[in-house]
């Protein structure tokens, strides 16, 4: 459990001792499963703490988070929609299920993926991004039983709204029952493809089932995804920073001395103030 919220899967970076460099830019995939939770009045999540030198997307498959910030940014992620936050220089923020849904109960299923910064980018100012679902351009798919919604970059011809500081394609591939979509990734790229919902996928000829993480070899670009009944995909690709890590806690940066710097701006205030 992370706080008393989210019951995840950590799939990197301690969950299968995949090396650095072959998830850079990406450096943790927290995955909750669909679970299912009872109704309470005191929405479970997790509580102020703080992040430096990254970016959280948190997706909302199922059921909704509420998020504050020390920024003053606040908002509700439904299902469908993403939120971009680039902690960077640091915030304070608290994660919550949402209200309405805590009180009802029901099924939570979401992600979250950390997104480190180029060290040129670690110390800017703060930034947002609440994008929701229908933001995302929506593309219909050769085969025409199946579809793509772009979240970042560029994917089947479209182009994504969340502004990225490193070279990143993020997009969802529902596909129907015999499904069928062919896409190509730049050489070079650190790329995977969780299976979010539905039944199992073949990638590259492979069987990966839902609720699964494949990562592709980067020996290529070109990425075939066929499903028998019906798949959810979210392709996650980017370039790779290719510079050293120091990561400790909620802080990703690239020495220790700017960890222990990080700490130390925690404890005089300067990642601001955020009641709990
Ligand atoms: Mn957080």
């Amino acid at each position: 459990m992370v706080g008393d919220g989210f019951k995840v899967s950590n799939f990197f970076p301690m969950g299968y001792n995949i090396p650095q460099d072959r998830l850079s830019p990406f450096f943790l995939l927290d995955y909750n499963a669909p679970v299912e939770f009872s109704p309470t009045d005191k929405p479970r999540g997790v509580g102020v703490h703080p992040h430096r030198g990254f970016e959280t997307v948190t997706f909302a498959f199922q059921g909704k988070v509420a998020h504050h910030d020390s920024t003053g940014n606040s908002g509700i992620i439904g299902e469908g929609d993403v939120q971009w936050m680039t902690a960077a220089s640091g915030v304070l923020h608290k994660e919550y299920h949402e209200a309405e849904f805590a009180r009802k109960g029901g099924t939570f299923h979401m992600a979250q993926l950390w997104v480190n910064l180029p060290a040129k980018h670690k110390m800017e100012t703060p930034r947002y991004q609440a994008i929701k679902s229908a933001d995302m351009p929506e593309v219909q798919l050769p085969d025409g039983r199946s579809r793509a919604r772009i979240l970042a970059g560029e994917l089947f011809g479209a182009k994504g709204p969340a502004k990225t500081w490193s070279p990143i394609i993020a997009a969802t591939i529902e596909l129907g029952a015999d499904g069928k979509a062919g896409f190509e990734l730049p050489a070079g790229f650190n790329s995977t493809i969780l299976v979010v919902d539905g039944d199992a996928a073949v990638i590259n000829g492979s069987e990966a089932p839902v609720h699964h993480l494949v990562i592709l070899a980067n020996d290529g670009t070109a990425v075939e995804v066929t499903s028998a009944n019906g798949a959810t995909l979210l392709v996650l690709s980017g370039e790779p920073l290719n510079e050293p890590i120091a990561a400790y806690g909620p802080f990703v940066m690239n020495t220790m001395e700017e960890i222990h710097q990080a700490m130390a701006d925690v404890q005089a205030g300067k990642f601001g103030v955020l009641a709990d």
